[in-house]
């Protein structure tokens, strides 16, 4: 039985919420008011959000994405949220969570299906212990494999999109197959379009030594605890690496003596500068996102290099990209 709780009280809303409503009670899926970004993201920061909606199949999935397109209604996908800032105003869209969409990895051969909402860092051990190899740099990453998927996650050598056979997908209410040869796999950025919903892949691995694979697994490991900071409220590395530069963005901002740099409750980690870390039970997007503009500036100013972010800013009086899908005669609905 879908979980549906007390409706925005904004009149604007009430033609959305009532959509909103129907569609999550006609699927049987949980829909959720009163959730805030700060609990759904690993920064732990950010506003609230009118709806999330977790579906727990894929076909479920792809028919709710299809059903708030045609009502009007603006949503975005999220993981767990370990690659996004979302602004400290009030996001009027729905936010489609894929973290119930986790079953068991089928396995077959060389090749492993799973599921959007499924854990990375899970999925690296399930893979090493079957003896499969290909992923096992990507062990420390966390989030799921959706959000790998979106932006080709990579670490140590590895990217999910190297080893991915094909690629469900949310089109006109279905489950559609995409040949992984299809999808550009760039750094950190993919040619899926703006508000389509990946629902699950299948990864072509190799085989090999199962405790060859765990060594490396741990090798890559050992790298990440040396060099980043753990424990902390981040989203990995908040900037890309120059295109053409052989030195990383961390490096660039640490010679700027930037470590340690604070704006209210954000913070450059003092063990890794291009991680932004933020602190306490009150702590801001807008610190966070102050603090990420002013290493913008001065690497700029100082190294005449412009820094593209890594982590997704999501501001709340931006539309969501599924408003794209909305048909035109429905579009003055959309937030
Ligand atoms: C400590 C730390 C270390 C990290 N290290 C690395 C690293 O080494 N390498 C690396 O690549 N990243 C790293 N990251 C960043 C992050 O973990 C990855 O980008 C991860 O793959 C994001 O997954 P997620 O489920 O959290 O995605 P989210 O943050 O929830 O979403 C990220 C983007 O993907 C989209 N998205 C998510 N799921 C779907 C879906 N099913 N369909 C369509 N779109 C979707 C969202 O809309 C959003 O645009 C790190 C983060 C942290 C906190």
């Amino acid at each position: 039985m879908p979980i549906v709780m007390e409706s925005n009280p904004e009149p604007q809303f009430k033609v959305r919420d009532e959509a909103v409503e129907r569609i999550a009670e006609r699927l049987g899926v949980r829909a959720e008011r009163g959730r805030r970004f700060a609990e759904l993201t690993s920064l732990r920061v950010g506003g609230a959000v009118d709806w999330v909606i977790s579906p727990d199949t894929e076909e479920k999935a792809a028919a709710v994405v299809y059903e708030l397109d045609q009502a009007g209604v603006a949503w975005r996908p999220l993981g767990s949220g370990s690659n996004v800032l979302a602004d400290d105003g009030a996001h009027h869209y729905v936010i489609l969570s894929l973290k119930d969409l986790k079953g068991e990895p089928l396995f077959d051969g060389d090749l492993v299906s799973i599921s959007a909402g499924y854990s990375l860092p899970r999925l690296c051990i399930d893979v090493a212990r079957k003896g499969l190899s290909g992923i096992e740099g990507l062990g420390g990453i966390p989030g799921t494999v959706g959000g790998a998927l979106w932006m080709n996650a990579g670490a140590y050598g590895h990217e999910i999109g190297t080893v991915t056979e094909t690629v469900r997908t949310a089109r006109g209410g279905r489950v559609v197959e995409v040949p992984g040869s299809d999808v550009q796999w760039n750094y950190r950025h993919t040619s899926f379009r703006e508000g389509e919903l990946l629902l699950g892949a299948t990864l072509r691995l190799q085989p090999d030594d199962a405790e060859k694979i765990r060594a490396r697994m741990e090798e890559a490991k050992d790298r990440r605890m040396a060099s980043q900071p753990h424990g902390s409220r981040s989203a990995g590395c908040f900037f890309k690496n120059p295109p053409a530069g052989k030195v990383g963005t961390g490096k660039i901002i640490d010679d700027l003596g930037m470590k340690g740099t604070r704006r209210g409750s954000a913070l450059v980690s003092p063990v890794h500068a291009n991680f932004i870390v933020t602190e306490g039970e009150n702590a801001s997007a807008a610190d966070a996102i102050a603090l990420a503009e002013e290493i913008r500036e001065r690497v700029k100013r100082e190294q005449g290099i412009d820094l593209e972010y890594e982590v997704e800013l999501w501001r709340a009086n931006e539309p969501a990209p599924s408003a794209e899908n909305v048909p035109d005669n429905q579009k003055e609905q959309q937030s």
